[in-house]
């Protein structure tokens, strides 16, 4: 049973942050055997240690090797995180040329709003292609990073997002608007509205800021390693985004009208 919970554990931590399950591993091995009688709370603790210590030292460095490297993760920069968890958890590693261009984008736009910055979401974990970041499929290799749109308060312009998570809080469909939710749903695709669950907690003070989430959107399209951006049907023709890099996910992955997914080629 002991050892079950560990095997739990480290199955749990690598799906989260891929790297926290091997740092459970050498943590538990080590206090195994010889040091017996360390209390649960302490070996708990040293754990912890460890896993800040090999998160923000030993990855980043063996991540670039593999062409991978960590977005900006202090909310003073231009780019930053949307939430710590984020970065904590090793979500925010990208490769080097998105990095640059996200960087790029992010000190635009704070040159025309200096109250605005971008705020990133979940991107990729620090090594192997094809590891997936749950819960996003395609979220493996390092070229894909969603980003939050833009809200105001009381029409003032600012970084506040309506989640937490920065997931599931969503900018619906208005009565004439096409409803690509209902019609997900009709069709049989249940877990397409499922991060609604997932916000962390919500607000509902905050309106959606379509000029400036419009800007950030043809900011994106605009630069030739751009692949894609995902948005949800009725907000690209609300913000009249005529981009043919502009697309629709498909009813196979979730609704995009509380974030953008943002891919390059290469
Ligand atoms: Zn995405």
């Amino acid at each position: 049973m002991k050892a079950l919970g560990h095997i739990i554990a480290i199955v749990l931590w690598t799906l989260v942050s891929q790297v926290g399950g091997i740092v459970w591993l050498i943590n538990y091995g080590y206090f195994r055997w010889p040091k017996r009688g360390v209390s649960r709370t302490r070996q708990f603790c040293v754990f912890l240690l460890l896993y800040f210590l090999v998160t923000f030292l030993v990855v980043p460095p063996l991540a670039r090797l593999g062409g991978r490297v960590p977005l900006p993760i202090t909310k003073s920069k231009n780019l930053r995180p949307h939430n710590y968890i984020t970065p904590l958890l090793n979500r925010h590693y990208v490769r080097p040329q998105l990095r640059q261009q996200l960087i790029g984008i992010a000190q635009e736009i704070n040159t025309h709003h200096p109250a605005h910055k971008v705020s990133y979401l979940d991107a990729s974990f620090p090594f192997v292609d094809g590891f997936p970041l749950l819960p996003h499929l395609s979220h493996n290799d390092g070229r894909k990073v969603d980003l939050s749109f833009y809200y105001t308060k009381d029409k003032k312009k600012g970084n506040l997002k309506p989640a937490r998570s920065g997931y599931g809080q969503f900018v619906e469909p208005k009565p004439t608007e096409f409803n690509q939710t209902a019609d997900c749903l009709s069709r049989g695709y249940g877990p397409y509205a499922y991060t609604k669950y997932l916000t962390l907690g919500s607000r509902d003070d905050l309106e959606f800021d379509a000029a400036s989430t419009k800007q950030l959107v043809n900011l994106i399209v605009q630069e030739s390693l751009t692949q894609k951006l995902l948005i949800e049907p009725h907000l690209k023709h609300r913000l009249q985004l005529t981009h043919p890099k502009v697309r629709f996910q498909g009813c196979q992955a979730v609704r995009h009208d509380d974030h953008l997914h943002y891919q390059i080629v290469r």
